[in-house]
This record gives C-alpha cells, sequence and structure tokens, in this order.
C-alpha cells in the first residue's frame, strides 16, 4: 500500500467522530492493505513494534524537528520548528505546513529506500516507511543520532504534506486518531468475518496486532484459535482494582488471600533449553538488570514456563525493603553488579501462565497456583519429599519463590492473614476470585487490592495486652475507645500495622498510664489518643459500644489530642 494511500484513509478516520464510524473506516483499511496488513494494523493505531516488542525508535523530539526541517529547506532549522509547533500545539500539523521535497543531501542518498532523485511524489509505501523506522531504531553506537536524523529525513523528504503529518505523528508516537485496542479488535472481526471473543482472545495471547490481523485474514477463526502463548513475548499483566473483604466475601463462595509485595511486577519467561528473559509491567525487557531473577530461573524450574510474580528488595536478613529500592535496581543498565551489592532483590510468583507446552490463561486461579507450586518446587533446593499428611500451608511455605495462596471464607481468617504481612513488612493482601481465569491487562474484580482506609477514627487507648515471645516486655493489641457522653465504650482492638521499633516507643508512653493488671491483659487510663484506620463499621454485640471497627489498624498517635477530644459513638454511627 503506498504510503500516500494509508495517510489520506488515515484522515478521513481523523475527521470522523463517531465509534462506529471509525471501526467501519479501520475494516476497510484492514481489507484493501493485503500483504502491509500487518504493519498497517500496528500503524493506524500509532504503532510502530508490536505491543510485546519493548524495541523504541529512540528519538527525542529534537531529533524529529531536525529532520522536518532539513526537509524543508535550507532556511528552516530545528528552532522554526519548534517555534511553529508553539504556535500550532500539534506535530502533524507542523508538518503538513511545510512544503517538502527535492532537497538534496546525503540523507536523500541514505533514507527511505533511496530515492535518490529526491523529487517528492506519491511513491512511498507503507513497507517503505516500516523498514526505516527498523532500521532507524536498529541504529546504536556513535553516530548513531546522525544517522536517525538522515534517515528519517529521507522519509519526510519523500512525504505529501498529508503523508507528513501522519509520519511525523507516527515517530513520535502521537497519532492520536481516535484508533484504540477495542476499535482493531472490532475492525479485524468485522474486515474478516470472525467472533469479536476469537480476535479478543488471540490479541491477549499474543500481544500482536498486526499477527492477529494476518492471521484472522489468511486462516479465519481455526486459525485465531490456534495462536498460543509463546516464550520471550511478554502477555499483557492482569490487573487488580482496590476492593474491601466484605464485597470479595459477598460475591465469592471463597476468597483467595496473598500477601501483597511491595516491589515490581515481572513476568518470566524461562526455557531449561534456550533463553530466560524477564519483564516489566509495561513489557519492557528488564532480564539484564535482574540476575537475581534469572539465577533463580536457572537454578530452580526445569520446564519452559511463564510466570507472573513480584521482584522485591531485600535487607541482609531477607527481610523486604520499600518498593523505591526496588526501582533503583528494576531500572539500572550499567553497574548492574555494584548495584547489586547495595540492593539486592528477590521474586515471588504468584502465577503460571504457562506450563511445560500448556497455556493456563483459561484455567482457574486454583489450578494455575497449584501448577505454579509444582514447578517451583521441582528445583534442586526446594523440599523435594513433600509429606501428604503435612498441613499444605507448612509444605508450601518452604517453596522458595512462591507466593502462598490462601482459600477462606472467614473474615477473621483473613485478617490475620493481613496482620501477618503487616507484620513481616508487606503492603497487606490481595484478595482474588478462586474460580478466575487469567485476563491480561484487565483491570477487573476477579483481582482486588485491599481498598486503602479511607476514614480515620481518633479513638482512646483503654487497655492493651502484654505481647509474647520477643514482644514479652511490649504493650499490644490495644483496646480502643469512643467517647459517650463523660463515658467511654469500646469498639475494638488493634494489633495491625505497628513495627517493633514502634511498639517500644508506645509502650514507653502507656505504662505510666497502667491502672491495672491481670495476667497479660492491661488497663489503662485514659490519656493516649491513638488514630486508626479500618475497612468498615459494624453494628456488633462483642465491643460495649455496639459497634466493632473491621479490619483496623494503627495509623500514628495523636500527641495533639487528648481523650477530650477524641472522636463520639454519635460520629461511628454516622460513618456506618
Ligand atoms: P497496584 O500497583 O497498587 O495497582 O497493585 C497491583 C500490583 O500489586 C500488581 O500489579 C503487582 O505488581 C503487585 N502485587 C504484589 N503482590 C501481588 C499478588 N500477590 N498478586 C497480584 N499482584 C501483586
Amino acid at each position: 500500500m503506498e504510503f500516500a494511500t494509508f495517510a489520506d484513509r488515515v484522515a478521513a478516520i481523523d475527521a470522523e467522530s463517531a465509534d462506529l464510524e471509525i471501526v467501519a473506516h479501520v475494516r476497510d483499511l484492514f481489507a484493501d492493505a493485503g500483504d502491509d496488513l500487518p504493519v498497517v494494523a500496528r500503524f493506524v493505531q500509532g504503532r510502530v513494534f508490536p505491543a510485546w516488542d519493548s524495541t523504541t525508535l529512540d528519538i527525542g523530539p529534537n531529533t524529529c524537528y531536525e529532520a522536518i526541517a532539513r526537509a524543508a529547506g535550507t532556511n528552516v532549522d530545528a528552532d522554526d520548528v519548534e517555534k511553529r509547533l508553539a504556535e500550532r500545539g500539534e506535530i502533524g500539523d507542523v508538518a503538513a505546513s511545510y512544503d517538502f521535497g527535492g532537497q538534496q543531501g546525503l540523507g536523500a542518498f541514505t533514507g527511505g529506500g533511496g530515492d535518490s532523485t529526491g523529487s517528492s511524489g506519491g511513491d512511498l509505501t507503507v513497507r517503505e516507511v516500516d523498514d526505516t523506522l527498523t532500521e532507524l531504531a536498529a541504529a546504536e553506537g556513535a553516530g548513531s543520532q546522525d544517522r536517525k536524523v538522515d534517515l528519517l529525513f529521507g522519509l519526510f523528504n519523500r512525504c505529501s504534506s498529508s503523508e507528513a503529518r501522519y509520519l511525523a505523528r507516527l515517530v513520535l508516537s502521537e497519532m492520536r486518531i481516535g484508533v484504540g485496542e477495542g476499535t482493531v479488535r472490532d475492525a479485524i472481526a468485522e474486515a474478516f468475518d470472525a467472533p469479536e471473543d476469537r480476535v479478543e482472545r488471540a490479541l491477549q495471547v499474543s500481544n500482536d496486532y498486526g499477527q492477529v490481523a494476518q492471521v484472522a485474514c489468511d486462516e479465519g477463526v481455526s486459525g485465531l484459535d490456534e495462536i498460543e502463548l509463546e516464550l520471550g513475548r511478554p502477555v499483557q499483566a492482569m490487573l487488580a482494582q482496590a476492593g474491601t473483604v466484605t464485597d470479595a466475601l459477598e460475591e465469592w463462595d471463597e476468597a483467595g488471600v496473598e500477601w501483597k509485595y511491595d516491589g515490581a511486577r515481572i513476568q518470566l519467561h524461562h526455557d531449561p533449553d534456550g533463553q530466560t528473559r524477564v519483564f516489566s509491567r509495561n513489557m519492557e525487557e528488564v532480564t539484564d538488570a535482574l540476575p537475581e531473577v534469572v539465577e533463580f530461573a536457572a537454578e530452580t524450574l526445569d520446564e519452559p514456563v511463564i510466570l507472573d510474580g513480584e521482584v522485591v528488595a531485600i535487607d541482609e536478613d531477607e527481610n523486604p525493603l520499600p518498593f523505591q529500592e526496588v526501582l533503583k535496581r528494576f531500572r539500572r543498565k550499567h553497574d548492574v553488579a555494584k548495584a547489586r551489592e547495595d540492593v539486592s532483590v528477590r521474586p515471588v510468583f504468584f502465577d503460571c501462565l504457562h506450563a511445560g507446552g500448556t497455556d493456563l490463561l483459561e484455567a482457574p486461579l486454583t489450578s494455575r497456583h497449584e501448577r505454579l507450586e509444582l514447578v517451583l518446587a521441582a528445583g534442586p533446593g526446594q523440599p523435594q519429599d513433600r509429606d501428604q499428611d503435612q498441613n499444605q500451608d507448612q509444605d508450601s511455605a518452604e517453596i522458595d519463590g512462591l507466593s502462598l495462596l490462601w482459600l477462606t471464607d472467614d473474615p477473621d481468617e483473613i485478617e490475620a492473614i493481613d496482620a501477618d504481612a503487616l507484620t513481616a513488612g508487606h503492603e497487606g493482601i490481595m484478595l482474588k476470585n478462586p474460580e478466575s481465569a487469567y485476563s491480561p491487562g484487565r483491570r477487573g474484580k476477579n483481582w482486588r487490592k485491599r481498598k486503602p482506609d479511607v476514614e480515620t477514627l481518633d479513638c482512646v487507648v483503654t487497655g492493651a495486652e502484654w505481647g509474647e515471645g520477643r514482644r514479652a516486655t511490649f504493650l499490644g493489641t490495644f483496646e480502643l475507645s469512643v467517647r459517650d457522653g463523660d463515658d467511654l465504650e469500646t469498639v475494638g482492638k488493634v494489633a495491625t500495622g505497628i513495627t517493633d521499633e514502634k511498639l517500644e516507643e508506645l509502650t514507653e508512653l502507656l505504662d505510666p498510664h497502667i491502672a491495672a493488671e491481670e495476667g497479660q491483659n492491661v488497663e489503662l487510663e485514659p490519656a493516649v489518643v491513638f488514630e486508626v484506620g479500618y475497612e468498615e463499621i459494624q453494628a456488633s454485640p462483642t465491643y460495649s459500644s455496639g459497634y466493632a471497627l473491621r479490619f483496623p489498624r494503627f495509623v500514628g498517635v495523636r500527641y495533639d489530642k487528648d481523650p477530650e477530644g477524641a472522636d463520639t459513638l454519635e460520629r461511628l454511627r454516622n460513618l456506618q
């Protein structure tokens, strides 16, 4: 297809605002694209490379301004282009405003498929643009920026104003013609008479709109159904939305509960006889930055797998460090060995998308997790002789790199898992529908991160318990009360969200106010006010207020407040 034809069709789409009409235009474009269909399917979305491919053109706006300026004539420079951009606000408009062509020079002979006449005219093809941009992306090392400008100049030099408009937008990733992934899916379905859900599945699995369009065209639905995950080609990560324990238990028979690790998402593709590659949440390759993950895979995995997980930074005692520490490692391109000395990372996997030649995206979470456990347990360092009679969690807990999955319908058990997660230094918990498939790129209800507390309450601390073991000298599990006139009525106990250091500080603060002690239980005179977060307030006979805070967590001490300033039972009722 000539690039001029592509540009005209895209201009028609650009001028259209109705979604259905846009789909119809894209459908017709696909139907007419012939052999260039894969390229057209990407270009129309403003993509030069497939979504799974982390190759970039690696050109800044200035490279593009310079190429435009050079093609526009000797009296134009990059500053002029930038000035025009400030006036017009959009690079496509700027590119279209120049009269290109006929600029002789090195670029005219080296770029854009070698149109050595330097004349502008509608002979540039979509394929040539694609080939040139691929060559441009591959340029590296000394002089590569000049080479990129030359190649881009070679293309602009052969563009009409409409072609230049969309070429400029394409190379700067600013296509913005209202064609999103959904439009392309619908257009492929319409153009090649395939059901949308089958196109959708093929897109999710391959992440390659060009390939899916071509297969739909050449082989129809049966071809689409045969598209499978491929090692080395990342899949979009399934995403979570915020949610509460209450909602999860209402909607599902049981909730799958996992710790939420505070790190960075990774997708590991490992082939014991081939490559190990690691991708980020955005499907960028991060293999070189995370040698620990590659080593983990080599030591632990003995079959081809695609695993989904989190990479967490750890200190010398293997305790998790904050997320910022992971980021320092994650984006590191140089001196990785040195960076590794400062902060090391370890992977934790919570899902298995492919194992031993089988795709598992459509299998329920519980089966995928069982497979994950088997995959990880196979490593030489892992417990091999798993005694069937032993507690499952105990067994799984020993498997390095495995994120545990608990299945429960008991809110108190979920609370305990949450408390353990926080005590172990993690972010909290994820709630997952045990029956759900893996939906790449979806932020649905099947994965929920427990909602952060929206409101907090200021409660008087009226009691506590001495801890056990290494916490025996600390007060913990603090009883919380609200005011009701001159009285204080209990609403719950908080033991979650408090570090050992903080417990020590709180013990010092509360010790002078101990009014009575019985066994581990301590009665406190009202003196100290805690700010606490919670998930919800429930009517409950357990506490004297008649209410209970669900999932209370310690936020801080209100040093600025005395008990008279604490929240009241009336506020509690209003918040319920
Ligand atoms: P957020 O980034 O706040 O939207 O939370 C979702 C992110 O939590 C995911 O993208 C993962 O990177 C991370 N995460 C940590 N632990 C888990 C887990 N057990 N299951 C799923 N995602 C997790």
